[in-house]
């Protein structure tokens, strides 16, 4: 590793995920980066000409790399091979993708074990009366055949679809996982990968496939055979992950347990989005039980609330800068930063839970029924107190499904007066970045991205022109 310092500090992604670090991304969690590393991959195989991040130095695309390490993997930011030679972060010769391809595949077509898993596979298959054509190996359609691709199994199984089954002994190339995958989507069949161990450590390319099949790894092994037998049908085994970082017990499944219905992936369980969506609320769920225990504490204001205090604790110590802010804020106002961002949440609550419910309803002013939430945002913003929070309230009602108020004229009024008169925060504010980890669906770029490609963002972080996609 003689040339350590030549690496890409900073690569740009398409908003709004927006800039990522070196540093952001080596302490991502391996979920996080892997999902990265597969849309980089996707919109590589979908669109070359416009790359899903860039160098910042040179914007040339850049993938990440995963980088083997003796007991794990790392991810860094590469330039594809195309990416200039003069770009001061040039990391030097990458392998070449279509030599490693090439050496892969030839060595995968040899292998007379992967020929005769696929025969028998099909065979097990073929046993199952609703199978009504299958093929190992084979040329299937014309489409398929002009893309020189075709599936080691091939399956179609009267209602339940059609089938490519991928047996993969040798690690698979990232290129080529998100090129099976578009591939396969396109022409209405569910791809399934299949292997025959789950090796310690599992080499990248596995754990690129159990990525793009949202944590589950599907194995042929003796008991799957044995159980493929008894039954009648294709039985394969199925790991999921436990999210924290190992595997839950496998469990025998068939064809007919796989969710097919999200797009490019085929799944028994979604072990990736349930666990993003459920740590996304996380935090903010810390914050509403004590903003509910708070309300019982009359006749104090409800803000001022010890109750707040262990939400509070754990939020300085996920926000730097936060303690250092609180300080200056009591100086230069003499209130309490706590309860100055426990009123903000309740503000941003107040958008979300009415953009949620379709119902209005807000947390912190008297106001009630339709025109609430708009009265209550433009007597906050009016006061003095939020008006350094103009910008942040802005962008986050247009990110929910009330996007549509940022367009009244008494709020844009409010805004531009606020914006006009005071110093605003920015997202790289401690006080915005506390609310990012409240409300991370609508605030963090990288989980509302991840989020929206995997078709879970909620209703009320949709904004109405999102719709697009
Ligand atoms: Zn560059």
């Amino acid at each position: 590793m003689a040339d350590h310092q030549r690496t890409i500090r900073i690569a740009d992604f398409e908003l709004p995920r927006g800039p990522v670090t070196i540093g952001a991304l080596m302490t991502m969690s391996r979920a996080s980066w892997e999902h990265l590393r597969s849309q980089i991959n996707l919109r590589r195989q979908s669109d070359s000409s416009v790359p899903l991040a860039r160098c910042r130095l040179c914007e040339a695309g850049v993938f990440i790399r995963s980088q083997a390490t003796k007991t794990d993997h790392v991810p860094m930011f590469v330039h594809f091979p195309e990416g200039s030679k003069d770009c001061p972060w040039y990391e030097g010769r990458t392998l070449q993708p279509d030599d490693a391809r090439a050496a892969q595949y030839q060595g995968h077509q040899e292998s007379a074990l992967h020929r005769q898993l696929c025969v028998t596979i099909e065979q097990l298959a073929n046993a199952d009366t609703r199978c009504t054509h299958s093929a190992v190996d084979t040329y299937l359609r014309p489409e398929i055949h002009k893309r020189g691709r075709w599936p080691d199994v091939y399956l179609e199984f009267g209602e339940l679809g059609k089938f490519a089954l991928e047996v993969q002994l040798s690690k698979p190339f990232a290129p080529e996982i998100a090129a099976r995958h578009i591939h396969y989507d396109n022409e209405g069949v569910r791809l399934v990968w299949i292997f025959n161990v789950l090796e310690v450590p599992l080499p990248q390319g596995f754990h690129d496939v159990i990525t793009m099949q949202r944590g589950n790894a599907f194995l042929f092994d003796d008991d799957a055979q044995a159980a493929s037998i008894e039954r009648g049908t294709l039985v394969l085994k199925c790991y999921l992950e436990n999210g924290k970082g190992g595997w839950l017990e496998p469990r025998l499944v068939t064809l007919d347990d796989l969710q097919t219905g999200y797009g490019r992936s085929a799944f028994i369980e979604d072990r990736r989005s349930d666990l993003l969506v459920a740590s996304s609320k996380e935090e903010r769920s810390c914050w509403w039980k004590a903003f509910q225990r708070a309300q019982n504490d009359k006749p104090h204001s409800p803000f001022y609330s010890t109750a707040f205090a262990p939400a509070w604790d754990s939020l300085l110590l996920k926000v730097p800068g936060l303690e250092t802010w609180k300080d200056e804020f009591w100086e230069a106002r003499s209130d309490r930063g706590q309860a100055h961002v426990a009123m903000l949440f309740a503000i941003l609550c107040s958008v979300a839970h009415s953009a949620d419910t379709g119902t209005e309803n807000v947390y912190i002013t008297k106001y009630k029924g339709e025109g609430a939430v708009l009265a209550m945002l433009n007597s906050k913003l009016s006061s003095g107190d939020f008006k350094h929070c103009a910008n942040l309230i802005d962008s986050f009602v247009r990110s929910t499904a009330l996007a549509d108020l940022a367009e009244r004229p008494s709020l844009r009024r409010m805004i531009k007066q606020a914006d006009d008169t005071e110093a605003q925060i920015d997202n790289e504010h401690p006080v915005w970045r506390a609310m990012a980890r409240l409300f991370p669906e609508v605030l963090d770029g990288l989980v509302r991205a991840e989020l929206d490609d995997l078709g879970r963002l909620p209703k009320w972080a949709v904004s109405s022109d999102m719709a697009v996609k």
